[in-house]
């Protein structure tokens, strides 16, 4: 697998991962992905983002019922 920017090899490996919804951040240290030796650009494979989406949707529900209600 090469980097689609640089052409490098790319590596399995863990890369930090910052989400910001309304109102909500949420940081992982170390997610599993692709990251390129030569750049550090991280991809990501299809179960991993499906788990990175549940997550994210899983923290946006939670957040929704401590949300303010005017
Ligand atoms: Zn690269």
């Amino acid at each position: 697998m090469k980097c689609i920017h640089c052409q490098g090899e790319m590596r399995r490996s863990t890369t930090p991962l910052h989400v910001d919804r309304k109102g909500c951040h949420l940081t992982l240290d170390a997610v599993p992905a692709w990251v390129c030796d030569q750049c550090g650009e991280a991809y990501f494979e299809e179960k991993e983002v499906d788990a990175i989406q549940d997550l994210v949707e899983a923290v946006e529900q939670k957040n929704e019922a401590l949300a303010v209600t005017a």
